[in-house]
């Protein structure tokens, strides 16, 4: 077999792999990068031909693995998409948005390419999705099998085996073995693998020590608390999908245990409305906690003004807002809302997530309290006089849980990806002196490896 990576730099960009089999030619995730426009946020698709591709297969639907789906789809005209139920929901969902994201930008921005693809073509596309459940192998071709497995990293996502010529590849997407408040941690096999694509985000960041997920929540509580006592609100900048409907979960919880006011005022805006429905609608046919469980009936969530549907959240005391996107990116609800909130001091602002460092929330996190910071360019500066706090409830696994597994597993080749190239580095070094006899790559972009 061979692996080849077809992102252009070694990062968390537009991830896409290809893996060449004895008879059958699979792409692996095909993403869009967050930080560039136009052509240059996608993977180096060139490197394949038109029609060369037999399958294309996706982990989950975060757009750094499924911006670009429709573009491959559309070029390699014959190649099914394999996916779990779960993220083709969310997938439709996140690139119909993502349609209109690019539609703006080519007015606000004029890039022209924009957008790369449209609504209509994007449901005549997904005809071709063929979704799998976890742990039940399919045939791709004579000699070429496929398999999910959950990663539990967001709902639906999935790490895939891929078994031809008598070895076994296993690609992780992005991983979770912790159970989260809402997705249960991934189930991963162990045995008899040949080679590992892996993850590598957290590599470059140890977790702080002493941490758990439940006194994170206390935590989180505790801070909520704080705010509504003196007279605030809180606001939580979240994505629309995974991190909105785990914090909506905690403040479930914090209601039903007693510990938040039962009474207390929930927000929420946007695309998360439309995710959460999802979430609901998949409640019992997925693998998560409280199958029972759905958030928009059994919690009392507002999701602004009933009247005039997207009309903005207007502010009040006392309450919690969650509102997207989480780096509070221009343009957002997350980031109009908070051009007035964050000058008042009784209020404060809750990071649950993780902030790109050129985003207004990486900036807002840099900024120190009483200094001015301008949140969009359209915008004057406003003053940060609100306290500012980071909690801790990643997606991903720590770098010592995804070293724990690779120890165990054992493959003879390991492939490090989806990590800038310090955390991969990371990983590198822990295994040359832990598991000296394995190959242990970081690969090059379009180069071709042998497994
Ligand atoms: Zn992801
Ligand atoms: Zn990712």
């Amino acid at each position: 077999m061979q692996f080849q990576n077809l992102a252009r730099k070694n990062e968390i960009g537009a991830n896409c792999y290809h893996l060449e089999t004895s008879d059958c030619s699979i792409v692996l995730d095909s993403g869009m990068h967050p930080k560039h426009e136009g052509p240059d946020a996608l993977p180096a698709h060139h490197e394949l031909p038109p029609h060369s591709v037999d399958a294309i297969v996706l982990s989950h639907a975060h757009l750094d693995h499924t911006g670009t789906i429709p573009v491959i789809m559309r070029d390699q005209e014959d190649a099914p998409l394999y996916l779990t139920e779960a993220t083709s929901h969310l997938a439709k969902a996140l690139l119909h948005n993502s349609v209109n994201v690019m539609q703006h930008k080519r007015l606000e921005l004029g890039i022209t390419e924009y957008p790369l693809y449209g609504h209509r073509e994007l449901d005549r596309l997904a005809k071709r999705w063929e979704p799998k459940p976890y742990e039940k192998p399919w045939k791709i071709n004579r000699d070429t099998q496929l398999s999910f497995y959950d990663a539990g990293h967001i709902l639906g996502s999935a790490g895939v085996m891929i078994e031809s010529e008598g070895k076994r590849v296993f690609y992780t997407g992005d991983i979770q073995f912790e159970d989260q408040t809402l997705i249960t941690g991934a189930r991963f096999p162990e045995e008899n693998i040949d080679a590992l694509i892996i993850e590598t985000t957290r590599g470059a960041a140890p977790r702080a020590p002493g941490y758990d997920r439940q006194s994170e929540e206390d935590k989180l509580l505790q801070a909520i608390l704080d705010t509504i006592e003196r007279g605030g609100s809180a606001l939580i900048p979240v994505f629309a999908m995974g991190k909105t409907q785990e914090v909506l979960t905690m403040i479930h919880k914090f209601k039903s245990d007693g510990r938040l006011p039962e009474k207390t005022p929930v927000y929420m805006g946007g695309l998360s409305t439309k995710m959460t429905h999802i979430f609901d609608d998949l409640s019992d046919s997925t693998s998560r906690k409280l199958p029972d469980f759905k958030i928009l009936e059994d919690m009392d969530i507002n999701t602004g003004s009933k009247k005039h549907k997207g009309a903005p959240i207007t502010y009040r005391p006392g309450a919690i807002f969650c509102l997207s996107s989480g780096m509070m990116s221009e343009n957002t609800t997350s980031n109009i809302f908070a051009q007035t909130f964050v000058s008042n001091p009784k209020n404060s602002l809750l990071f649950v997530g993780y902030c790109d460092p050129d985003s207004p929330g990486g900036a807002i996190r840099e900024t120190r309290h009483g200094d001015i910071i301008r949140l969009s360019k359209d915008k004057d500066p406003v003053v940060l006089n609100c306290p500012v706090e980071i909690f801790d409830f990643s997606g991903h696994a720590t770098r010592d849980a995804i070293l724990d597994y690779i120890l165990r597993v054992q493959a003879k080749q390991v492939f490090l990806v989806h990590g800038d190239l310090p955390a991969s580095e990371w990983f590198q070094q822990q295994l040359a002196e832990r598991l000296p006899n394995c190959d242990c790559i970081i690969p090059l972009p379009s180069k071709k490896y042998s497994i």
